[in-house]
């Protein structure tokens, strides 16, 4: 049977050099970066050559970047670092309604430690409001947390506007980008934010491992407290293999993300058009070019998603509802909910998210797969009528 996957935005497979560059850290240098001896140092050097790699790739110093376990970690360090270590001075925090589980989880535990979260709506086409932030500043407001570009609709958020409000005001902006590292060029001082999530795993490097680019002076509290690891950032010996793979990704990506880009936004923008010629009553989501290269995301009026999913999965065709930590819940995804759709248009929404490796022909497959799928299912829903 032939496979395609199409959901890239969930994880992406390890570039064959990366897991290459891996394999020596597992077994023959396998030393303790924080270890004196030759051993250890042949390990951090690794470390420290990963770390450049990675600060090239943003445009930051080396000494603000730290490594995590993952996109989860560095989201949770921003929001709870800089929540403890700011706590005197206050305890008000701006996020928006379609952050990923990671911060939005983050700020719900926050609140019942007392912090207060303002979350802020988006548009029609998953659009936050830099002047929405400005209003929603307080002089309690410590941090605001926006995402570059969200992982279930695409839509790419104006960061670097937000970031002239924040700066004006004198608040740290963090962003989850993580979907958007080693996709679309970022330098963090264009950018203009203080904190940066980014996850290895969705850039064909290593899964369970991650960075937080952390702007100099920035205060934090550490999330992870023991050694002195990280310059006191984060406790716990560097996963060196994981960190290794990072920093080649990082380096592949670099050289190679306008060609993926390229490739993707012809397949996508195909894929796209196709569907809706093809299909009646179908709608994109998220906004039809500030959107990320790779994603299609589109609600099938009187259907079911997992419907489809299940159909499209027993033709080896992988699609998503929407995020990955939220399949298995009958919850429609929030991000929908937050654009406007009504919840039965919500349920009946898929995400394809391509790859560097997606060819014309698996989308040929899949726009020849799709149609009678969505004709079968809606002559036995009820909704159809
Ligand atoms: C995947 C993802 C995460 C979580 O990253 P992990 O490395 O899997 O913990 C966070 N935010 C966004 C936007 C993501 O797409």
């Amino acid at each position: 049977m032939r496979k395609v996957y199409l959901d890239n935005a969930a994880t992406t497979p390890t570039h064959p050099k990366v897991a290459e560059a891996m394999q020596p850290y597992y077994s023959k240098i396998f030393g303790n970066p924080s270890s004196f001896h030759s051993f250890g140092q042949e390990a951090k050097k690794a470390v420290e050559d990963a770390r450049e790699k990675l600060a090239a790739l943003l445009g930051s110093q080396p000494e603000e970047i730290v490594f995590t376990s993952g996109g989860t970690e560095s989201d949770n360090t921003a929001l709870e670092g800089v929540a403890y270590a700011l706590e005197k001075k206050g305890d008000h925090i701006i996020t928006s309604a379609i952050e990923h589980h990671a911060v939005i989880e983050t700020c719900e535990f926050l609140k019942m430690r007392g912090f207060k979260v303002t979350c802020l709506p988006v548009n029609q086409e998953g659009l936050v409001d830099p002047e929405a932030v400005r209003q929603a500043i307080t002089d309690k407001t410590i941090l605001v947390s926006i995402m570059h570009a969200n992982n279930e609709i695409g839509t790419i958020e104006p960061i670097a506007e937000i970031a002239k409000v924040t700066k004006e005001k004198g608040i740290y902006l963090h962003t989850d980008a993580v979907q958007t590292v080693g996709h679309i060029p970022i330098k963090v001082n264009e950018l203009g934010v203080d904190l940066l999530s980014l996850s290895a795993h969705k850039f064909y490097g290593p899964k369970g491992t991650g960075a937080l680019y952390i702007r100099k002076g920035t205060r934090l509290v550490p999330f992870l407290h023991g050694g002195a690891q990280e310059r006191n950032r984060r406790g716990s010996t560097e996963n060196v293999p994981g960190v290794v793979g990072m920093g080649v990704a990082a380096e592949i990506a670099a050289k190679e993300m306008k060609d993926w880009s390229e490739h993707e936004t012809k397949l996508r923008d195909y894929l796209i058009k196709e569907i809706q010629t093809r299909i009646p009553n179908t709608l994109l989501n998220g906004h039809p070019t500030q959107r990320l290269a790779n994603n299609v995301n589109i609600s099938f009026k009187f259907i079911e998603g997992e419907s489809i999913l299940l159909n499209l999965d027993m033709l080896g065709i992988a699609a998503s509802t929407g995020s990955a930590c939220s399949s298995g819940s009958l919850d429609p995804s929030h991000v929908l909910l937050a654009i406007g759709r009504p919840h039965e248009e919500a349920h009946g929404s898929i995400r394809f998210t391509l790859g560097k490796e997606t060819t014309k022909e698996d989308i040929d497959y899949l726009l020849k797969e799709l149609p009678p799928i969505v004709e079968k299912l809606r002559k036995m829903s009820p909704l159809s009528k």
